[in-house]
């Protein structure tokens, strides 16, 4: 594999200054990156002779002779984002780029045996290269995202109380004795953000959150260009986060945490069971009353339900009261809300937003932008992100400039 290691931080920082400005001249580089000329012209031919960068077209004339613009090659390597989830298993090949050029996917259930996931795992990832057809040689690796929080132990054990029933089990190993790519694991919520930094609104955003709103709650925090796991990855555990200690008893053992208040799975049963009680009319807002997901509860919405508008208020209120304490603690520029409940009806963001004007103190916080993410499979793409910011070390290693 000829993949040169990127350890040079001005290698990291003018391509992550071209990936961010693009297309742009050499001598618009030198100046922003405050490197004398010759060292970026040097560096510069290195990675168009990597292939990393290449030139496209001349910049307008300003007088003298056209600069040469540079750009980033999307297409000079690629990555594979491998989703372990609680009920499907998601695996593509991107492009630096994020744009998926291969897409498995086949459904898991949470007590299906890691056989099950390494014969999925070793077929799709063929499938995949072959039809993207792309070359095995410009792989960067694998990233693998899964419910946190995610406990890798020398790099041969995983633990993860959402998976394989919180027992300890050797999937690393297994797919390192497989695969001769490198592998890397992380909680979805995080590469969910790292996908937002590579490819979505957290694009120049310094600090922000990504909040994965879905059948549970977690979310990944951007401090300084910089993913902020924690000291134990245990970080962003906004899901358990508790909002009231007389409140109902949690799958973790607690009371009253933020998931027994807004999750997919009790916005669904808090809608059929209002609906046991309502009016025919109301009842035939839905197609099917078995059923019922965050998809027919926003389709009801539109159609006039009130049950189906009140609930998702609701939610808003309450993930509106949980934002407020992250607000609090990290007073982020911006809120990227994902997953099934980010990408519900609008109404739900509004709530959301006016529950945190209500609470949050600080008078920038009170009106901080809370903005839905456009990326759909945002936890496969941050897996593959995972790995391809492992390469560059941009944000892993806090080279931004
Ligand atoms: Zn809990």
């Amino acid at each position: 594999m000829n993949k040169p290691s990127l350890r040079n931080v001005h290698y990291n920082q003018i391509i992550n200054l071209v990936r961010d400005n693009g297309p742009i001249s050499r001598i618009e580089i030198s100046e922003k990156v405050k490197v004398p000329k010759p060292t970026v012209t040097r560096i510069i031919n290195k990675l168009i002779k990597m292939n990393i960068l290449k030139e496209n077209g001349l910049a307008p004339s300003s007088g003298g002779r056209r600069p040469v613009l540079l750009e980033f090659n999307k297409n000079c390597y690629y990555s594979i984002g491998f989703e372990i989830g609680r009920t499907s298993m998601k695996l593509a090949l991107t492009n630096m780029d994020g744009e998926i050029l291969a897409f498995k996917e086949s459904s898991y259930q949470l007590n299906d045996l890691i056989d099950d996931i390494l014969q999925f795992a070793k077929g799709a990832v063929n499938e995949v290269i072959e039809e993207a057809k792309v070359d095995a040689d410009l792989l960067l690796g694998m990233g693998i995202g899964l419910p946190g929080p995610v406990y890798i132990r020398d790099n041969k054990i995983l633990k993860s109380p959402n998976f394989m029933q919180g027992k300890e089990n050797d999937l690393p190993e297994l797919l390192h004795q497989h695969f001769n790519f490198p592998i890397q694991f992380d909680k979805d919520s995080s590469v969910a953000a790292l996908a937002e930094k590579w490819f979505g609104k957290g694009i120049g955003k310094s600090n922000f959150v990504y909040v994965m709103a879905d059948e549970g709650i977690g979310c990944g925090i951007f401090l300084k260009h910089e993913l902020y796991r924690g000291i134990h990855g245990e970080a962003g555990g906004l899901g358990h986060t508790i909002v009231d200690i007389f409140g109902k008893e949690c799958t973790c053992g607690n009371y009253g945490c933020l998931e027994t208040f807004v999750s997919q799975k009790i916005i669904i049963e808090n809608v059929k069971s209002r609906l046991k009680l309502a009016s025919t009319e109301e009842r035939e807002l839905f197609d099917s009353m078995d059923q019922i997901s965050m998809s027919s509860i926003s389709e009801a919405v539109e159609k006039g339900s009130s049950i189906a508008m009140q609930t998702l208020k609701e939610a808003g209120l309450y993930l509106g009261v949980g934002l407020s304490n992250v607000i609090s603690y990290y007073d982020p520029e911006v809120i990227i809300l994902g997953g099934a409940i980010g990408a519900s009806h609008p109404i739900l963001k509004e709530a959301t937003s006016e529950s945190i004007n209500q609470r949050v103190i600080g008078t920038y916080g009170k009106q901080i932008e809370v903005t839905i993410s456009e990326i759909k499979e945002s936890a496969v793409l941050g897996a593959a992100a995972l790995i391809i910011d492992d390469h560059f070390k941009i944000f892993s290693n806090s080279l931004y400039v």
